[in-house]
């Protein structure tokens, strides 16, 4: 195995998961594809090869230990939201493979790369890629409350993030934002919103990034969908992050 795969099977073991090595080869296409692609197109600020071992591969498995246990086996349509350049989808997707992921992203450069990797990894066939507004799509019959789980890492604060993620999901499915180490103050702003939109907060977990400089502290906010969003949010893009529900 090639040094760097190596270094990613270690980096795993210490954040607790167990990674089979035909992953491991699916995961170091995708970095080297993603470094090929970030020298035209800006997709990520992170280009060290370690840093995006954990940083963005790691980091995105981590959402996994937001899953209660009750309905881990339960997860099968999962929506990852301004996914950007995959994450956290595509490291989820690559790690279980059996999950039935849409990744949805607003800017057509990253969607173009969406696809490119998601053929790449042979994914074509159990992967979506959308091009829109989180406004739009989860308003859209065939989108809205279709999903046992939504995730989203780095788009937007809680308030404006319930606001374009909870309607995506199933009564009795979940949210799981990725969040850095500050979000109290967050959360508390965001109470209004998640109650209105049919969410309730169920726990924070709070989560390590092992890197060589230290450690980097993180949470994830997961949410149940307890009751369905009201037919009239979310509202038009623009407005949850003009005007979030206070
Ligand atoms: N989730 C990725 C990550 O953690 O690396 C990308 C984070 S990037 C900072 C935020 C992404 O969300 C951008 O690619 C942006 O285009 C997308 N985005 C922001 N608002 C959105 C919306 N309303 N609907 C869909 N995508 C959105």
């Amino acid at each position: 195995m090639e040094a760097l795969a190596v270094s990613f099977q270690k980096r795993a073991k210490e954040a607790g998961l167990e990674l089979l090595e035909d992953r491991i080869e699916k995961f170091l296409l995708f970095l080297r594809e993603l470094k090929e692609w970030n020298r035209k197109f800006n997709l990520t600020a992170i280009k060290d090869d370690e840093e995006i071992l954990v940083k963005h591969f790691i980091d995105s498995l981590s959402c996994l230990s937001g899953v209660p246990s009750k309905i881990y086996q339960k997860i099968r349509k999962v929506i990852d939201i301004g996914s950007g350049a995959g994450f956290p989808g595509i490291p989820l997707k690559i790690y279980q493979p059996t999950l039935d992921i849409t990744l949805l992203e607003a800017t057509r450069k990253k969607v173009e790369f969406l696809r490119y990797i998601s053929r790449k990894l042979g994914f074509e066939r159990s992967l979506e890629v959308i091009h829109g507004r989180a406004e739009e799509y989860g308003r859209d019959r065939e989108y809205r409350e279709k999903y046992d789980m939504a995730v989203s890492r780095a788009v937007s604060n809680l308030a404006i993030l319930a606001e374009y993620c909870l309607p995506f999901v199933k009564i009795g499915g979940i949210f799981i934002s990725q969040k850095g180490r500050e979000i109290s103050d967050e959360l508390k702003k965001a109470c209004k919103a998640i109650e209105v939109l049919g969410g309730r907060v169920r726990e924070i977990i709070p989560y390590k990034l092992l890197l060589k400089e230290g450690e980097l502290e993180r949470n994830l906010v997961v949410m149940d969908k307890v009751e369905s969003t009201p037919e009239n949010y979310p509202r038009r893009p623009g407005l949850p992050a003009k005007r979030p529900i206070r």
